[in-house]
């Protein structure tokens, strides 16, 4: 949970190179492009950087990235739809340099946000709600003023919690110790120490749904086919303030 420095600029390292990835997919995402094609660019960036794709064989699943389009949650695996102006596509990405993880997720509106200002609004709420959150985490305050201020951003927005999806601590594993809830109360839960490396992540939905899993064991769709979006930043807690990676 706590890493050394030497550890801590193996995932600065890590967090350029998942940095390097998103200013480029985010350069190829247009209409007409397949997730497929979005995938085997992310992989081929990683490779050539001399890192590892971490989410592909996680548990067994099959890509580099998850996709999400409008009403995905999470965990979509990339096949070969084409992407349509108005979309809100979600991208996680994981990228492992020298056997430590950076884990970090955007959303963007395909062709511009004026092609669809209602879901504009929506992802750049839950993108104001992962920065209340990267606010909060320094080394004295608590995992629940984390929660809480993600959670009063998104309520605060009109939007909705999928509770069941959590931030988590990052470093040679994906998903290390602690859960990082996007809900809390101030002054509750673990206190937060320098060298904590973390992924905050808030997963919502536009109306108030639950989320359940497709057929192919891994991609969650909101139960009533409205959108869902996330963002998410990786980073270590320090006594300044949360220093992001990617
Ligand atoms: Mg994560
Ligand atoms: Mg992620």
């Amino acid at each position: 949970m706590i890493k050394t420095e030497l550890e801590l600029e193996v995932m600065r390292q890590a967090g350029k190179i998942h940095q390097q990835v998103v200013a480029e997919l985010k350069k190829a995402i247009k209409p007409g492009v397949t997730l497929i094609e979005l995938d085997q660019l992310a992989e081929k960036l990683i490779r050539a950087a001399d890192a590892i794709p971490s989410f592909k064989g996680f548990q067994g699943f099959p890509a580099s990235l998850c996709t999400m389009i409008n009403s995905e949650v999470v965990h979509g695996i990339p096949d070969d739809r084409e992407l349509q102006a108005g979309d809100l596509l979600s991208v996680d990405c994981g990228v492992t340099f020298n056997g430590l993880i950076a884990d970090a997720a955007f959303t963007v509106i395909v062709g511009g946000d004026e092609t669809n200002p209602k879901r504009a609004r929506f992802s750049q709420t839950v993108k104001k709600a992962l920065l209340a959150g990267c606010d909060k985490a320094v080394a004295g305050n608590t995992l629940g003023d984390i929660g809480y201020a993600v959670q009063r951003a998104i309520e605060n927005g009109g939007y909705h919690i999928l509770k069941e999806f959590t931030g988590h601590g990052v470093g040679y594993e994906m998903h290390e110790d602690p859960y990082v809830l996007n809900y809390g109360t101030p002054g509750k839960g673990m206190t937060l120490k320098e060298g904590m490396t973390i992924c905050i992540e808030p997963i919502v939905t536009i109306s108030k749904t639950k989320s359940k899993t497709l057929k192919d064991g891994w991609t969650e769709v909101t139960v009533d086919g409205k959108e869902a979006c996330q963002w998410e930043h990786c980073g270590v807690i320090t006594k300044s303030g949360f220093e992001i990676f990617a």
